[in-house]
């Protein structure tokens, strides 16, 4: 007997994979996670590496089918106002497991099943019916297994959150999003400044594949999520006459209204004051980001420039735009390793507003070098997620687990520190 599962997400994954293989012993199964439906991509992103965790665990061989989103938005057109449970999501059942049904055969399975049976908010008698109906024209049997009852819901939250599995709050497309949030919906959908700014879906996603690859080695691993007060940048530029000048934003800046025009009023060592709306202009030597080690309460519209246009700016009217919103927003920390290590390094989740930051790849080829420490309790790791905004990962751990960690890493990586095993500060740990 050949099984082929359809995959969904993981928190569905999680409980009817588990089931699968105690009811079907014998057979050879294969998750297939096709679901082109999922907007944006690194959503989709997410809840396959979260699947792949499941997988991984399980000891079940998963296949990534192709993310045809452009195909499926075409089968829906002109549904797009259906509500949930309605005609669209008929057809995007249909969609996926029709292209689910195709691979069985490819790959040679008897029987075919989907793990969209288990979510509490589909409805298993529209799945059944288009799963058996599919099945008739391909030869194959369809498993229409009803594993939510006797418990089956329960034991599947269980999991989910013993396993702390990503867990979504909306069902995937981008129709059922803007139903379900409105205009909120365009946090989901919009990174603003690229790169793995505090709390964003791509943060997320990067703690996860790191946990995936450390899980992947054998290392324990422990993940919490956070709320913090984030700072987030819509939209910001800086013009003097006709031209614009390079700028950063300083964190926590308020918002403009329209468009500040306005003129020098004092210059008082690097910092140019202007006669309006409290704007300041602060002169560096290298216009780069800077992780905030504390969170000021201090928050007029605040520019960062490069002192060689101080002479242009001092010349000439200057004119400012600048949206941000403040709100409670969650993050993540990830613990790799021991909480009682000897010692304990420290990456930043997230990414400076100039994209700055730690990669995977690094990150991985740490884990790699720094194997036998971790698992012999001398090092572990914390991924700190929010930590350029005062320091939110670090300062959460010390709550949480009453530590820091001994060293953290520098957002600018590639020529400063990574931590090593001459660093200073970890000399004792390696000798
Ligand atoms: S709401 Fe969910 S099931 Fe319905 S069309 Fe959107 S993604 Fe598919």
């Amino acid at each position: 007997m050949k099984i082929l599962v359809h995959v969904c997400c993981a928190p569905d994954a999680v409980y009817f994979l588990q089931r699968l293989k105690e009811d079907f012993p014998q057979a050879e199964i294969t998750a297939f996670f096709y679901d082109p439906n999922i907007h944006p991509y690194e959503e989709y992103k997410l809840r396959l590496v979260e699947t792949k965790r499941v997988c991984q665990n399980l000891g079940i061989t998963l296949i990534e089918g192709e993310y045809d989103v452009e195909g499926w938005l075409k089968a829906v057109k002109g549904l797009e106002d259906e509500p949930e449970r309605g005609k669209r999501c008929e057809v995007c059942f249909d969609y996926r497991l029709s292209r689910s049904i195709e691979y069985a055969k490819q790959i040679g399975a008897t029987h075919y099943t989907t793990t969209l049976l288990m979510s509490p908010k589909k409805d298993l008698r529209v799945l059944s019916e288009v799963g058996s109906h599919l099945a008739k024209n391909f030869g194959i049997e369809f498993l229409a297994l009803d594993y939510r009852k006797g418990g089956g819901t329960q034991e599947m939250f269980k999991l989910s959150k013993n396993m702390e599995i990503y867990h979504q709050d909306y069902c995937g497309c981008i129709y059922g999003l803007f139903k379900q949030k409105k205009e909120n919906a365009m946090w989901d959908l919009v990174s603003f400044f690229g790169g793995r700014r505090p709390a964003s879906k791509e943060e997320k996603l990067f703690i996860k594949e790191v946990r995936l690859f450390a899980e992947g080695l054998d290392l324990k691993c422990k993940e919490w999520d956070f709320s913090f007060i984030n700072w987030k940048l819509l939209h910001a530029s800086l013009k003097v006459g006709e031209s614009s000048i390079p700028f950063l934003v300083q964190p926590f800046s308020r918002s403009i209204k329209g468009v500040l025009k306005a003129d020098v009023e004092e210059v008082i060592q690097n910092t140019i004051y202007y006669n309006k709306g409290g704007l300041k202009v602060l002169l560096v030597q290298e216009l780069k980001d800077m992780p905030l080690e504390e969170v000021s309460i201090l928050s007029d519209p605040t520019f960062l420039v490069s002192v060689d246009y101080k002479e242009k700016l001092l010349q000439n009217r200057i004119r400012a735009e600048l949206q941000a919103e403040i709100c409670w927003d969650t993050s993540s920390v990830l613990l790799i390793g021991d909480a009682n290590s000897e010692y304990m390094i420290g990456f930043p989740a997230d990414t400076l507003q100039d994209g700055s930051g730690i990669s995977f790849e690094q990150i991985c080829r740490f884990i790699e070098d720094r194997l036998s420490e971790l698992k012999e309790k001398r090092l572990s790791i914390a991924l700190l997620g929010a930590q350029s905004l005062g320091r939110a990962g670090s300062k959460f751990l010390k709550e949480r687990i009453g530590r820091e960690p001994t060293v953290v890493a520098d957002y600018r990586s590639q020529n400063a520190l990574i931590p090593s095993k001459e660093d200073p500060s970890l000399a004792n740990s390696y000798s």
